[in-house]
Parts: C-alpha cells; structure tokens; sequence
C-alpha cells in the first residue's frame, strides 16, 4: 500500500512536533517545510540570548504529552542539577527540539525542506508552491504558521522603512547596531518587551530604556509558593459574558487571598478550562473580552521567571527602565533620533522621547488578514480557507480541519497552533500545543476520529 503523504507547512514547535508523532508511528511520508534558519526552535526558541528564560518551569515542558518528565529528563542529562523548577533558557529548550526532529529525520520518514510555502493548490491531489520554485506533493497538508506579524502600534501608520524603528521584534537582530547608551523605546511591556530589556541588559547596553503601553502593566512572576492551581470556579453555570467573567474570577481571587492563597493558583486553575470557557462565549462577547480584558488576561496568565523579575527589578531601581502608561502619539525622524510624542494614561499633555531604536512589541496582529503572508492570501483568495468572525485566525472544525469559503471542513487540509486562536484562543503554548500535536498526527493516521 502506498505510504500516506503529509506536508508540514512551518518548522516551529507545532509543525515539528506532528513530525515527529508521525514519524515515530510510521506508515507515512512526511515532508517539512520551514522558511526561515531556526528550524525546529522557531521564533520562540530560536532566540540567542542565554538569558531568555521559558516562561514555564522545566517540570511542564515535555513536548511529549505521554511522557510529562520528558524535558525534565533530557534536561537533568545536561544539568544534574536541574529541577521542576527550573527555568531553562529557551536556546536550551530549542536544542531540545532540534534532537527530537533530529531522532524523527533520522527514520527517513522525514524530508526537510528550507523554502517558504507561498501556496497551495486542492485539486485531486494537493499541490504546494514554494518561493525556491518548488512544487510539494501531498494528501494531506498541516499548516503550522505559528503567530501572524505584529500589527501596527493602534492608530498608527508608521512609513515602511523607518529608520531606527523595528516593526517586528522576532526577526533576529532588533537590538543589532545599536550604540552602547543609545535610548531604546519599547511601544509594548509584555513579553516580547521584556525579552528585550533582558538581552539589552545582557548586551551591556547602558543607555536608558522606556516601555509604553495603555495600561503600563509589565506580566506578573511566577511564584514558587504560589500553591497548586485552586479548582475552577467557572464550569457549573458557566458564566456568558466577559462582564461576569471577569467578577467571577475576581471574586474567586479575592476569595484565595482571604484565606491567605495566592491570584495565581485561581488563575491556573481556569487554565485548562480555558478553551471551553472561550467557546462558551458568544462572538460579541469574546469581542468584549478581546477590547477590555485580554490584555489584563496576558499580564496575569503569562507569567515571567523570578530570575526575569529580578532584572527588571534591578533595571528600574538603577534608573534604567521607566514603564510609562499611555499612547503612543506621532513618531517622527529627528536627525539620527526618532522623537516619540506620548500622552500619559489620564494626562492632558504629552512628552516627546528621543530614541535610537523604537521597537514594536505590541505582540501578533489579532486581525490575520492584516499583512497576510503569500499563503494565507492564497488560502483566501482560493476559497480554501477563510477567517473566523472576528478575524483572529482561520475558521476551523474538529481537529484543526479548515473551513472553506462556504463553511464546509477540509478533510485534506488542517491547521494548528496560533492560527486556531479564532476558536480556541488559548492555543499557543506548549502544555495546548503539545496536545494538539499528538491528537492531529493521530487524526491524520487514521486512529482517532475528528475531535
Ligand atoms: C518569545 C516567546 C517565548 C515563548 N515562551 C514560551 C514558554 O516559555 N513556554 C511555553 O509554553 N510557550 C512559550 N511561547 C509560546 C510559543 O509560541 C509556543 O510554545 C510555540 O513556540 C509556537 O510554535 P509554532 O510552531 O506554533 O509557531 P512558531 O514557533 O512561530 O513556528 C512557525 C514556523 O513556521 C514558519 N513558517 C511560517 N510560514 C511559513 C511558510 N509559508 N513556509 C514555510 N515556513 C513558514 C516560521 O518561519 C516559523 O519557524 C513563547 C512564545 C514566544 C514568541
């Protein structure tokens, strides 16, 4: 019988790790397509700075959802003495994916190719194009895109090429070139912005640096004595709206405090119910959630590194780091400077901030039309895929199945990762991904059914 055929659109995490269930099962051919250099890694382990730490204690990194000590294991055979506690850095956690796909090619199961997939073709056989001129044969195809761009900082038109100004933080080398005290401003104080202050720290950098955001808000830390996650409160009577979501929650934190518990375990124990709760909520009201309470969710739910706490702690009592809540006015060329008006959060006036380098960290577009890569465009534009309601990621089924133009779910063609964000929204760290990853190589082999 002739071997089923899948193509990987995108060598990150996901993409990598369905690689790697179907190569250890056998009985398929599987092609992987990564454009960029840090196959396997991808933009979140592909980083390399040592001092950008997982965000996630070793104990709860195994990319294998079977085998929960699997990261911990492969980590201690490096580091006798690593713990489940541990915060690796992410270049570490990237080698660790980079042996896993390594043990998967070595099957000859796996072919890997470096060229970006730029579109697809569903006649009776799939057909993907790549920029390098290359067609890819398949029947099934998974795409594993990972997050789209960031967008533009909100009301902004910002003049392509800009000097000084960095649009997307994960391409490699946004702090690249820059003088050793040259203001940085950072348009942003979530993760990618604190990822930046931790390698600019790292790099000696001794100029000042200013974060900005509407609420000024840097994500909270993880706490070791935080406790085991509490019981969610959220199942029984699930509540409908974004409004009594959000009192529901704080009353349960305020509940835990009381008695002397800690925010965090209440937020991790909505955790792996947060898909279902996302789901519960009517399109309107995850549109609410999206404009008033995300952000809020992101500072509380993706938590830093007590080690990453202590350098923006030690940044700001130094005098180097100053989060400013506001928006983010006009950014105009000034000489080598870019002059940058702010207005404070509540303040009638504004201040104009000189940087050498303004970097964009405001996180993906939430709209996936928004600067559409080639493929997506192509996915559009042939009616292979379409968006979800509110834009987020692509409208898909059971099992990441896309939905076409008219609604109807692939049985050919899936998605994983970022771009489920539409239905699922909690869908882009290991603990959802890894799961994912296993079920949709089980799907695509045949022995589980769409779910
Ligand atoms: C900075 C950062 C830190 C993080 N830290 C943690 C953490 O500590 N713990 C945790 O659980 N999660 C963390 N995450 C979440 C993280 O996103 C996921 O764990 C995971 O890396 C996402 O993997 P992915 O494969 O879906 O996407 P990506 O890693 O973005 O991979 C997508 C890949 O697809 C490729 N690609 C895209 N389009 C094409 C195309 N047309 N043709 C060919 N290739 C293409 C891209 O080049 C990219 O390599 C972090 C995320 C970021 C951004």
């Amino acid at each position: 019988m002739e071997e089923l055929r899948v193509a990987i659109v995108g060598g990150g995490f996901s993409g990598t790790m369905v690689a790697v269930h179907l190569a250890r099962a056998g009985g398929v051919r599987v092609v992987l397509a990564e454009k960029g250099d840090r196959l396997a890694r991808g933009a979140a382990y592909g980083s390399r700075c040592e001092r950008h730490l997982l965000n996630v204690p070793a104990g709860l990194m195994s990319a294998l959802p079977d085998e929960p000590s699997h990261f911990l294991d492969w980590l201690r055979g490096r580091d006798p003495e690593a713990g489940a506690g541990t915060f690796a850095p992410r270049m570490t956690y990237g080698d660790y994916l980079a042996g896993l796909l390594g043990d998967a090619a070595s099957t000859g199961r796996v072919d890997l190719i470096r060229d970006e997939v730029v579109d697809l073709e569903a006649g009776p056989r799939l057909v993907l194009r790549t920029s390098g001129g290359r067609a890819i044969e398949a029947e099934r195809v998974v795409l594993a895109l990972g997050n789209p761009p960031p967008g533009e900082p909100a009301g902004m038109a910002i003049t392509p090429g800009l000097r000084g100004y960095v649009p997307n933080p994960w391409e490699p080398g946004a702090l690249d070139g820059l003088a050793g005290d040259e203001p940085i401003g950072l348009i942003g104080t979530g993760l990618t912005a604190v990822d930046l202050v931790v390698e600019a720290m790292a790099k000696g950098h001794r100029g000042p640096i200013v974060a900005i955001s509407r609420h000024g808000s840097l994500p909270q830390a993880h706490r070791p004595s935080a406790g085991p996650p509490r019981p969610h409160v959220l199942a029984a009577g699930r509540p409908a709206t974004a409004r009594a979501l959000l009192r529901t929650v704080r009353a349960e934190a305020d509940r835990c405090r009381s008695e002397g518990g800690d925010w965090r375990s209440v937020i991790d124990g909505i955790r792996p119910v947060a898909q279902d709760v996302w789901r519960s909520l009517e399109v309107p009201e995850r549109d609410r959630f999206l404009r008033h309470l995300a952000s809020r969710w992101d500072v509380h739910r993706h938590r830093i590194a007590p080690e990453v706490e202590e350098v923006l702690a030690s940044a700001t009592l130094a005098g180097r780091l100053r989060v400013v809540a506001g928006r983010v006015e006009s950014i105009e060329p000034d000489g080598d400077s870019l002059a940058v008006r702010v207005r404070g959060r509540g303040r009638a006036d504004s201040e104009v901030l000189a940087f050498g380098r303004l970097i964009n960290c405001t996180g993906p577009s939430r709209d996936i039309r928004d600067r559409a890569p080639m493929l997506v465009r192509s996915l559009f534009g042939r009616g292979i895929a379409r968006p979800g309601p509110l834009a987020l990621g692509l409208d898909a089924g059971a099992s990441g199945a896309l939905l076409d133009r008219d609604g109807n779910p692939s049985d050919r063609v899936f998605a994983i990762g970022p771009l489920l964000k539409e239905g699922l929204w909690e869908t882009t760290a290991v603990r959802e991904l890894r799961v994912q990853a296993r079920d949709l190589a089980e799907h695509l082999l045949g022995r589980r059914p769409a779910g």
